[in-house]
Formats: structure tokens, sequence, C-alpha cells
């Protein structure tokens, strides 16, 4: 767990805390599935007073690993987001959700900065993730990979035909 104390900017003890550090984080939860966090999180920045609060602005960079949407692959993928909204207390939430700036939650006077991580990783997610442009995927009658192997399927059922011909019209009667 990953606390940041904002108890010196909220007393204004202190106009800016700078932010530089990196965090060790396993995996993350992404709507029920784990994906593996393979870098440790770097994180650059700044939390800054301003006249309507505190604001958050820095740089989240890691490495992530996901599979590709077409052969379901693992791959490696770089991650480069920045994270920038105002805190707000959690009491203050539904006011500050009805306006159009990103917000982040905080407790008491610590920030988790794990959620915000997680957020911004899942955030950052391309959405349709490939290994190359031109994956072929996988077959969706035999399952092969299709960038390994070439599929057979096509080619059975034509050899099919070929030794019995009565064989297609048995199916059809199926
Ligand atoms: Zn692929
Ligand atoms: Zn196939």
């Amino acid at each position: 767990m990953l606390n940041i104390s904002l108890g010196e900017l909220k007393s204004r003890e202190l106009d800016i805390v700078y932010l530089d550090f990196e965090e060790k984080i396993d995996s993350i939860d992404v709507d029920g599935r784990r994906v593996k966090v393979t870098s440790p999180v770097k994180v650059e920045g700044s939390i800054a007073n301003t006249d309507e609060g505190m604001y958050l602005d820095c740089r989240i960079t890691t490495v992530i690993e996901d599979s590709c949407s077409r052969c379901l692959k693992n791959m490696q993928v770089e991650i480069d987001a920045q994270a920038q909204g105002f805190l707000v207390h959690k009491d203050e939430e539904e006011e500050a959700l009805e306006g159009e700036e990103d917000v982040f939650l905080y407790e008491g006077e610590m920030l988790n900065f794990h959620n915000i991580i997680r957020d911004t990783i899942i955030i950052s997610m391309p959405q349709k993730l490939l290994c190359s442009e031109e994956c072929k995927g996988i077959c969706p009658g035999c399952g092969v990979d299709l960038n390994i192997e070439e599929c057979k399927c096509s080619k059975e059922q034509t050899d099919e035909r070929l030794i019995d011909p009565r064989f297609e019209k048995l199916k059809d009667l199926l």
C-alpha cells in the first residue's frame, strides 16, 4: 500500500510536494482479469496547492503484460501516462464528480497512490492490442495459431468430400 501524506500541503506548510519514486506492483485487477505488471512503476511529478485545491500532475510509466486480441499471445506493453486532476476528499466526492475535471479521492490526510496507479494504467491500456498489424489470429474452427501453423479445417473438409461424396448429403440430413 502506497500512501502519500497530504498533511503539510493541507496546512500550507508546503506549497508543493514533488513525487519521484518507483513502486513494485505485481499485478492489477482489470474487470476481474489479472494483468501482470512486469516492471516497477515509476512516478514523477508533483502535488501543488492552487486556489481551487490540491492539484496532482504526474507521469506514470511502467510495462504490463497483456495478450494480443487476435492470437492471445502474451506481450509486453509499455505504459506512459499522465495523471492530472484535483485531489478531493472522499466526503466531497459527489460534488466533485459532477465537474468535468478528473479528480482523485483521498481519505483523512492520506492519498492512496496505488489506486491512482491502477486507474491510470487501466485508462491508458490499449483497447485492442495486436502483436503485429499482420497477426492472423486463431482459427475459430480448430484453434491453431495461424501465425505458426497453417489451418487444416478447410483442407480436411475438402478431403472428406473427395473420399466420400455421400458424407455431405449425410450432413444435410443431420
Ligand atoms: Zn497476435
Ligand atoms: Zn482451423
